[in-house]
């Protein structure tokens, strides 16, 4: 079997890939091979997302897959964005606590948002594969999922803003979908099977 590197750290985000490449490729990530992961210092998911993989293949010699995504809200001008995975600042650097106080934080700034209409958001990533450090030629992917704010956190699955991510025609929240029906809808499974095709004929060994 093909091994890949994803490039995360994200036990959340490893999982969904996981179950998308189930039984075809081996992933590895930052944590499986004892690395941290980089700093995500720049404006926008592309760059961002494009610094990991390359990171990814130059510590594993592998190729790599990275996602570098977040939460669009536009009552708040698209915060938090690419900011979103530290956007409530917590001294723990407990993924859970990291996730609860964001979830917090994001609810706080939505409290003048009194209408669904006004709870516009949407996740999106951005998808870029590197068969080595120096690919010059990266397969890139973008992905959205539309959604609206919800007032209060429900459900337990998922990871990051899923509890707070209400999807108005299922009724529910992101963190009250199973794995495999998240995948069929998100930004990242939508993303993903875009390329998927791509990806193996490329990465193949
Ligand atoms: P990054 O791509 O590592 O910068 O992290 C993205 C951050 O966006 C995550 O830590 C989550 O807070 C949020 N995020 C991205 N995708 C999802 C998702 O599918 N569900 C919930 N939150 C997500």
């Amino acid at each position: 079997m093909s091994k890949w590197m994803i490039a995360t750290n994200n036990e959340g985000k490893l999982l969904e890939f996981k179950k998308f490449f189930e039984g075809k490729v081996y992933l590895e990530s930052f944590k499986s091979i004892g690395k941290k992961s980089p700093e995500e210092p720049h404006k926008t998911f592309l760059e961002n997302a494009l610094e990991k993989a390359r990171y990814a293949s130059l510590v594993s010699r592998l190729p790599s897959i990275a996602d570098d995504s977040g939460l669009v809200v536009d009552y708040l001008g698209g915060l938090p964005g690419v900011r979103s995975a530290r956007f409530a600042s917590v001294s723990s650097g407990r993924k859970r606590q990291q996730d609860e106080e964001n979830i917090k934080k994001l609810l706080g700034c939505m409290r003048s948002a009194k209408t669904f209409a006004q709870r516009r958001c949407r996740f999106i990533t951005m998808i870029v594969a590197l068969k080595s450090h120096d690919d010059p030629d990266p397969i890139v992917s973008r992905g959205v999922w539309e959604g609206l704010v919800a007032f209060e956190p429900k459900g337990e699955r998922g990871f990051g803003y899923d509890p707070i991510f209400y999807l108005p025609e299922e009724k529910k929240t992101a963190a009250q979908l199973l794995l495999h029906e998240k995948t069929e809808v998100s930004h990242r499974g939508k993303a993903l099977k875009k390329i998927s095709l791509e990806l193996f004929k490329r990465f193949k060994n």
